[in-house]
């Protein structure tokens, strides 16, 4: 089977290599669609914290698959389902754990950073982290359940009011899910400060009443910032109502310090919130959404390569010209 390994400073190869095997408690699954985005990027080029990644790594953290073969203890599962798995592997006994806060298991353990990810023909998974996808759903919104339970994580924590005004910060993926999902909260408006004008296009389809690339002058109940732009997160704190609150999910990168005028935080009586991941509970959530059919994510990609094909999808990554969504890699059906 064939996998694309990351070996860290920019170098990645495609390599063949026998079938994987599973035990009792695991499947094996054969990707079909799996997403890549900046985080990959990070990892190919050594620029994450290194406590996060275990070289060499097959990358792809979001994806879904179809079963290959069932471990003989795993009930609930047949060969042919579509599935999609947390990606975040917790211990499950930790203080974290036991509280529910899964994404801060205290042993740090995600596919496609501390062990093999789905940018693979074959990736094998413990079953009990395994969700089903049901046939309305299509590979694109599957393959997007891991960025979706990221900003479901953040969007629970900070419990939005229903006719909140709100602000999204980037125009990236998890900015243009954001938008999306947002919905769900009922807000009054939803507004994005984009990078790039040729994103407006995917932001109106994403249900975004109004997108601008210079900043806005009206004040927002809610500012999810998505963009890891250090002037932007500095800036964001005066978009904000007295009372408001930030919500930041993007990384500016672990060198870069960001410089916030705590007066005007202070003053504002704002909530500065972040949000690492995704809790068990959050990836469920996200899943039952999809299943339900009251979120369908297929607008969003908008690139799609073969596996053989990685040195144009990465390149892609890095410099595609708007509209850009999500940049996947086609493995399976
Ligand atoms: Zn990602
Ligand atoms: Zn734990």
């Amino acid at each position: 089977m064939k996998s694309l390994l990351a070996y860290g400073n920019d170098r990645v190869e495609i390599i063949e290599s026998q079938n994987l095997t599973i035990s009792a408690d695991e499947l094996l699954i054969a990707p079909i669609m799996t997403g890549v985005c900046g985080t990959d990027l990070e990892i190919i080029g050594s620029k994450i914290d290194p406590a996060f990644v275990h070289y060499p790594i097959v990358i792809g953290h979001e994806w879904c698959g179809r079963i290959l073969e069932v471990g003989s203890d795993v009930t609930g599962f047949s060969q042919g389902d579509r599935v999609v798995a947390e990606g975040i592997i917790p211990c499950g006994e930790c203080f974290e754990c036991v509280g529910g806060n899964t994404n801060r298991c205290t042993t740090y353990d995600e596919i496609g950073f501390t062990r093999s990810g789905a940018a693979a023909q074959q990736i094998v998974v413990k079953a009990h982290l395994v969700h089903l996808i049901h046939d309305n759903v299509s590979h694109e919104s599957a393959a997007l359940v891991e960025p979706t339970a990221v900003v479901t994580q953040g969007i629970l924590k900070v419990a939005p009011r229903i006719g909140a005004k709100v602000l999204i910060i980037g125009d990236g993926t998890i900015a243009l899910i954001a938008a999306k999902l947002i919905h769900n909260w009922s807000p009054d408006l939803v507004h994005m400060l984009g990078l790039k004008a040729g994103q407006e296009e995917l932001a109106k389809e994403a249900g975004v009443d109004l997108f601008m690339t210079t900043s806005p002058v009206e004040k927002y109940d809610l500012v999810i910032e998505a963009s890891g732009s250090s002037l932007r997160i500095s800036e964001s704190i005066r978009f904000l109502v007295r009372g408001g609150t930030l919500l930041l999910l993007g990384f500016t990168g672990s060198d870069i310090a960001t410089p916030i005028f705590i007066d005007d935080v202070v003053n504002g009586d704002l909530s500065l919130i972040s949000s690492f991941g995704y809790s068990r509970s959050s990836w469920k959530a996200t899943v039952d959404l999809l299943n339900s059919g009251n979120l369908d994510l297929t607008f969003l990609v908008t690139h799609r390569f073969s596996l053989s094909d990685f040195a144009t999808a990465i390149e892609s990554l890095r410099s595609a010209p708007a509209p850009r969504g999500k940049i996947a890699f086609v493995i399976g059906n």
